[in-house]
């Protein structure tokens, strides 16, 4: 049985419209993210950025290097241990151990504490290579290939996901958890704007199209959206909200907290 795809028919179009919005508005600003050059690093960064926002999964991640100047330190370490360097970002028990689960793949898979094997393979072997270790979705994977490979894919986090549904871009019957929707989503964006478009979706989520407080009175995108799931008070004031059916708010439970898974 053939599924349907989950963009709606005008998917591209509006996904062009968007990047020339939000690159206006936002301008790319790499930096912000913090994402890390070195595949294994990225791959760590990403573990810690589950369910978390922006700003303490970044605290996060420097007090695990002070804690753990090298992977090897962070290999060796009790579980408990990483509990407590962990404890702030949230969901840390279940983080340090998939840290430990993710470093133990890693050795076995490429017979060190490296990642550097993955720039001799093409985008799709270094997809499957990542995918099967702990801690790593199609999104996670992205993330590495996108920041530490310079690959042209297009990562879909959560914030990109609630933005699209919200634009109508997905139809309302997409589900995050689908390999087609990664898929199609990428397919949908030019590969020379994959990167750009993903860092200003993943701000725009941050910034103004919150989880439960989309800021749609003063969204540079409000002209392309079609608003699924918000409520007319948000659309004027940005107080209050619904959130669009199928996405789950995850995270603190604050109107500022994005996922980025
Ligand atoms: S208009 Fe509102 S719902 Fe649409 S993208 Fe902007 S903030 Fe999000």
């Amino acid at each position: 049985m053939q599924m349907s795809s989950p963009l709606q028919p005008n998917a591209r179009k509006q996904l062009a419209r968007l990047d020339r919005l939000l690159q206006r508005a936002y301008g790319t600003p790499e930096a912000l993210l913090g994402n890390k050059a070195d595949p294994l690093d990225e791959a760590v960064y990403i573990i810690l950025s589950y369910q978390t926002d922006l700003a303490r999964f970044g605290e996060t991640w420097s007090r695990l290097r002070a804690a753990y100047p090298s992977w090897e330190a962070l290999e060796r370490a009790p579980q408990r241990q990483i509990e407590r360097v962990l404890r702030e970002g949230g969901l840390h028990r279940q983080k340090a151990r998939t840290l430990k689960r993710f470093l133990a793949s890693v050795r076995r898979a490429a017979g060190s504490l490296s990642l550097d094997m993955l720039h001799g393979l093409s985008d799709a072997p270094a997809e499957r290579v990542l995918t099967r270790l702990p801690g790593l979705s199609w999104k996670g994977a992205r993330c590495v290939l996108l920041y530490s490979l310079g690959r042209a894919v297009f990562p879909v986090d959560g914030n990109t996901f609630r933005i699209l549904r919200r634009l109508g871009v997905l139809r309302r019957s997409a589900i995050y958890r689908r390999r087609s929707l990664h898929d199609a989503l990428q397919d949908a964006v030019q590969p020379a704007r994959r990167k750009a478009l993903h860092i200003n979706l993943v701000v725009h989520g941050q910034r103004t199209c919150l989880p439960v407080t989309p800021a749609c009175f003063r969204c540079p995108a409000r002209s392309a959206c079609a608003m699924v799931g918000v409520s007319l008070e948000a659309r004027k004031t940005g107080v209050a909200t619904t959130t669009p059916p199928g996405t789950r708010s995850r995270g603190t439970g604050s109107g500022a907290t994005n996922p980025r898974e």
